[in-house]
């Protein structure tokens, strides 16, 4: 155990320090006047056992884990939560009289910026693009939440037949992305969950975002404006980018190290300032 005057949690990754999560973090912690550090532990894939067995040792409460560790991660845990395993991945740690549990707040995190909105999933379609660790928690979240119809989308159209395959749920379907155009006419709910966007590109040609139904929703995952979304804005639909997620998943992380109610205001604010800070 370390004889730190403080606790300890990290965001385990490769890379890490591009994060906005101590940005926001870390002001949560201090609003609650917590002695807790939250740290970036840079942590290479043949390090991952020791990181772990470190957490175990030390006077760490848990951690956040990131690209590209989130499966391995699920693989390594004492236990893990059932949504975790629905996902197949873990994104936070809890430590408790050293052992690890896994859970995985992204899964709460996406959903809470659509129920803000009002989005009603019981009478709704839904298109995800993407077949990564990312879009496997964005359809348990559309599936526990409700939605009537969902097809997972992918470049390779065999990891969404993974996923829907792990999933099995009748409700889940799955299509090759150069057909796009048929699956998403008419759809309440486009979500981009894959990794173009950060690199200005966008997974669709913009025409699609206007196939969709009146009042829907588009929604990057990518927490910043994405091509995606200002294609989105052109055809009248409502545009969501991935912050209200990141930030809702690390208020549900801090819940769960802490045993608080977290600030989301005070979290919202600095994640909204830090990216403002790099640029939007
Ligand atoms: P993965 O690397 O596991 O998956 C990437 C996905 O993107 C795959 O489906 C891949 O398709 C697809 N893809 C990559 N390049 C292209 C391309 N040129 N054209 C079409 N599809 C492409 O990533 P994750 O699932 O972990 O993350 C996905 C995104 O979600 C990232 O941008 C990440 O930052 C974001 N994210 C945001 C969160 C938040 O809180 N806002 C939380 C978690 C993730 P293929 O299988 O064919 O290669």
């Amino acid at each position: 155990m370390s004889d730190a005057p403080y606790g300890r949690v990290g965001l385990i990754g490769d890379p890490v320090e591009h994060s906005l999560s101590p940005a926001f973090q870390q002001p949560a912690f201090d609003t609650l006047a917590l002695p807790v550090r939250y740290e970036l532990w840079h942590t290479a894939a043949a390090e991952l056992p020791a990181r772990f067995q470190q957490l175990r040792e030390e006077r760490a409460l848990g951690a956040n884990v990131t690209v590209p560790h989130k499966e391995a991660a699920f693989a390594a845990m004492d236990s893990v939560s059932d949504v975790a395993r629905r996902a197949g991945a873990v994104n936070t740690i809890i430590v408790h009289d050293g052992l690890l549990t896994g859970d995985n707040t992204d899964v709460h995190g996406f959903v809470v910026p659509l129920r803000e909105r009002g989005f009603a999933f019981a009478a709704s379609r839904a298109v995800i693009i993407g077949a990564g660790g990312a879009a496997r928690g964005v359809a348990v979240a559309l599936l526990d939440a409700g939605i009537v119809q969902l097809t997972i989308v992918n470049r390779s159209v065999e990891r969404a037949v993974a996923i829907a395959d792990a999933l099995a749920d009748s409700r889940v379907s799955t299509q090759r992305l150069d057909a796009i155009e048929c699956t998403a006419d008419g759809a309440d709910l486009l979500v981009n969950a894959t990794s173009v966007g950060w690199d200005g590109a966008s997974p669709v040609d913009d025409h699609v975002l206007g196939l969709l139904a009146p009042g829907a929703i588009a929604y990057d995952l990518t927490y910043r404006e994405t091509s995606f979304l200002r294609a989105a804005a052109r055809a009248g639909v409502t545009a969501l980018d991935g912050l209200p997620m990141l930030v809702h998943q690390g208020a549900r992380s801090f819940e769960l190290w802490t045993g608080m109610t977290a600030p989301v205001e005070v979290m919202w604010r600095a994640a909204v300032a830090a990216r403002t800070a790099r640029g939007g």
